[in-house]
């Protein structure tokens, strides 16, 4: 048996709710921490429908990647969403929204759709940067092994799965105290000539402020030699998919095939169908907030959903081929998340809904 407290924490190791967009809500929507899952039902939309599939099949629990709750609600009436909301409530079921978070993962929606499209090679299409620190500091050799020790008590030193990394060199230190210092070694006026290491190490540097301290305290100088500089690498997080097919395709031909692997109705192309493609760029939904950062990329032909007719013409200008896959290619989030989970240890079973949520019907 497993809590929604215990999945949420397991969710938040694996696909944490911080990598959600600010204007985003994920996580619970409705439901009780303490409450025990039966089964869980994963779903792109939380419909009415999905909720009575879940109430028939006796799950208690479903993931949406589309937050049902999202701008403020002002009131529940049963109607609409508010019907939804309340038959949730109603029957004590739990709903949880990963959204932009799940996006946001190596193996998130984007890589979802490249796995359905068995695209091989996948990185993160535009990667997020996160801020870091650098720490280099000078100590005598006789208290490195302690000043290291502090800095790694106060989270220095940590990168990624490895704690206690540091790098260090001896050398020479020197210095000449004047009469009003109290120095650890050496006399006023006179220079003095020490051996030490150049240490270095990096930091979280929402840490600083404990780190610094750390090396303070730890430091048998008065007036310890340290800068502190900050720096951006790339996460593991980010937008998008890089993929690659496994031989260059004439990309007309090709999307037939996407067709049907990705199970859509339709799909529209703006560019040209003889064009010969291998690198494919990936964002599940609505992905044209990006399009200048796929182009410098350079992949050959860019896969999103929900665009408009003037963003087309700019497609065709800055000349990004480009396709429109729907918004609903998501879908594939349902068998996708299941095997995410199930990948985690989760204890419960998870199954994918069977309804359909598309909004839209072709004619
Ligand atoms: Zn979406």
């Amino acid at each position: 048996m497993m809590t929604i407290d215990e999945l949420m924490q397991l969710i938040d190791k694996e696909i944490p709710l911080n990598k959600a967009e600010s204007w985003d809500n994920v996580g619970l929507l409705i439901g009780d921490k303490n409450a025990e899952i039966t089964n869980i039902l994963t779903t792109l939309d939380c419909t009415i429908e999905v909720v009575e599939e879940a109430l028939v099949k006796g799950y208690n629990t479903i993931i949406c990647h589309h937050p049902l709750i999202f701008s403020s609600i002002k009131q529940i009436e049963n109607k609409g969403y508010g019907a939804v909301i309340q038959l949730l409530i109603k029957h004590d079921m739990n709903l949880i929204a990963l959204h932009t978070n799940l996006d946001a993962h190596h193996q998130g929606v984007s890589a979802m759709i490249a796995d359905k499209l068995q695209l091989v090679n996948q990185t993160i299409l535009v990667p997020n940067r996160r801020s870091m620190a650098k720490l280099q500091l000078f100590v005598p050799s006789s208290h490195v092994e302690q000043v290291k020790a502090a800095l790694g008590e106060a989270g220095a030193g940590q990168v990624g799965n490895y704690s206690d990394c540091f790098f260090q060199v001896e050398g020479k230190g020197q210095f000449k105290p004047d009469e009003n210092a109290d120095p650890y070694t050496g006399q006023a006026g006179k220079l003095e000539v020490v051996e030490e290491i150049k240490l270095e190490c990096v930091f979280d540097p929402q840490l600083r402020s404990q780190v610094e301290q750390a090396l303070i305290k730890s430091h048998p100088y008065e007036e310890p030699a340290y800068d502190v500089y900050d720096f951006q690498v790339e996460d593991v997080f980010g937008t998008g998919i890089k993929a690659e097919l496994k031989h260059p395709v004439q990309i007309g031909s090709w999307l037939k095939e996407v067709k049907s692997m990705l199970n859509i109705d339709s799909l529209r192309l703006i560019g040209s169908a003889d064009q010969e493609i291998r690198t494919v760029g990936i964002i599940g939904g609505a992905g044209m907030n990006y399009m200048s950062a796929v182009q410098k990329t350079g992949v050959d032909v860019f896969l999103t959903g929900d665009i408009k007719y003037h963003e087309a013409h700019d497609l065709l200008m800055a000349g990004l081929t480009t396709v429109d896959i729907q918004h609903y290619s998501e879908v594939v989030m349902k068998d996708g998340l299941k095997a995410l989970l199930e990948s985690l240890g989760i204890q419960v079973t998870v199954i994918s809904s069977s309804i359909d949520t598309n909004p839209f019907t072709l004619y």
